[in-house]
């Protein structure tokens, strides 16, 4: 039946292949006008067999590249082994995945999961066990404090906190027990702390608000503030994790750790949904049988392919990749003498342009590039990203970079 289907749309026009796609499915996304039907490393080809550079990466699931040979091998060897199993039984597949993951952090265990966003609200679950436990906070007064302009997926709890009424709009009511300070702002954390408070939820970069970097040395202070206050600090690093900054994870540009990392998108190599959260003893010892659970968290399929996912990204250099050609990428953005542009922001191959929405929309600006070849994404109508494979080579970034000035020049006109 879907072959019929495919078959029938093979040769049709790209808006045939969109206005059909748009009958049957839900419109809550707005994607570029493209029909992708193949991607190898950082390309991807369109229904019509026009070839793109990829500078979105799926945010981030992509960081290794699409199809990763030595990933798609390692999935299709565990699909024909053992797939499915629940975690109602041991596999050889979760132990050595998880003891590499553990290992690369530098905390103690871990707790697999799909999507980012549930590895959140195991993280938020786990910060609520210990706020009760081990804190001693009065029976359902713990308190998480979250950031504004914070992402940190799409479930109802999760909502609850973001600041962007676009997010949560007749989707209440929400989950009581957080409370919300501005960005990177440690006066203002240090003022939300009460007895109450069982931790701080934060994004180390926060990637949907636009690439916002937080000033240098803030890691390091709010690390410093949990310590004073008993209260456990939360990373997010779903997105600015595994490379993507130049770093393994975010959180070693300032050499401290977090008490749970939440790690999700690059983990499953970009063939699977694969996240987990990552902490000290402290916290996940607490979990206990029947506590929480996920069918299909940790199945053999996913720890197989994350497993190599993180062998690739250590074994072939794209972590120094992210961090040298991101910075040569920032610079070369920072040298575009542009009145259309007004700001360069970012860490490693993760990087937003902000333009000035005076003059253009960001989404005018990434239907531009789509034409000129390359793929993008706009967040908030005035940043358009910058976050390819880490596998990018220097020549790719040139080529990108001359397609953005041909852009520029003729939405300048
Ligand atoms: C994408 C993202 C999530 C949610 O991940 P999903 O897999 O879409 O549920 C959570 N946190 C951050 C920082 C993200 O970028």
């Amino acid at each position: 039946m879907l072959n019929k289907i495919i078959e029938k749309f093979a040769k049709s026009p790209t808006k045939k292949l969109i206005e059909h796609e748009g009958q049957f499915v839900a419109h809550n996304y707005l994607p570029l006008p493209v029909v992708l039907v193949k991607g190898e490393g950082v390309y991807l080809w369109d229904h019509e067999g026009k070839k793109y550079l990829d500078m979105m990466s799926a945010y981030s699931a992509v960081s290794c590249g699409h199809s990763h040979p030595r990933l798609v091998k390692k999935l299709s060897e565990q699909a024909n082994t053992l797939a499915m199993t629940s975690r109602a039984y041991h596999t050889n597949t979760l132990g050595p995945f998880i003891e590499k993951l553990v290992g690369m952090t530098g905390l103690d265990m871990a707790l697999p999961m799909n999507t980012g966003a549930e590895a959140v609200e195991t993280a938020i679950k786990a910060a609520r066990l210990w706020g009760y436990r081990v804190k001693k906070i009065p029976e359902n007064k713990a308190e998480i404090i979250t950031a504004a302009g914070n992402f940190h997926g799409r479930t109802t709890t999760i909502i609850g906190f973001s600041t962007e009424a676009e997010y949560k709009k007749d989707f209440g009511p929400f989950t009581p027990g957080f409370v919300t300070v501005p960005f990177a702002d440690i006066a203002a954390i240090e003022k939300a702390i009460t007895p109450n408070t069982a931790a701080i939820l934060i994004e180390p970069i926060q990637g949907e608000a636009g690439i916002k970097v937080p000033p240098p040395g803030f890691l390091k202070e709010l690390r410093e503030v949990c310590d004073d206050n008993n209260v456990l600090l939360i990373l997010d690093e779903v997105q600015s994790g595994l490379g993507r900054t130049g770093k393994m994870f975010c959180f070693q540009h300032e050499n401290i750790k977090p008490d749970v990392l939440i790690l999700g998108k690059a983990l499953g190599g970009g063939l699977l949904p694969v996240s987990a959260i990552v902490g000290t003893h402290a916290v996940m010892d607490l979990f206990t049988p029947g506590s929480h659970g996920s069918t299909f968290g940790g199945n053999p399929l996913a720890a197989a392919v994350g497993f190599e996912a993180l062998c690739v990204l250590e074994e072939e250099n794209m972590v120094a990749n992210s961090a040298t050609l991101g910075e040569y990428m920032q610079e070369q953005l920072r040298g575009i003498n542009s009145p259309l542009i007004t700001e360069v922001r970012g860490k490693g191959l993760w990087i937003g342009v902000d333009f000035d929405p005076k003059k253009v929309s960001a989404r005018e600006v990434c239907e531009k590039l789509m034409e000129h070849g390359v793929l993008s994404k706009e967040t908030h109508h005035t940043v358009v990203r910058f976050a390819p494979p880490l596998t990018i080579t220097r020549e790719q970034i040139d080529w990108t970079l001359e397609k953005l000035k041909e852009v520029l020049r003729e939405l300048e006109d």
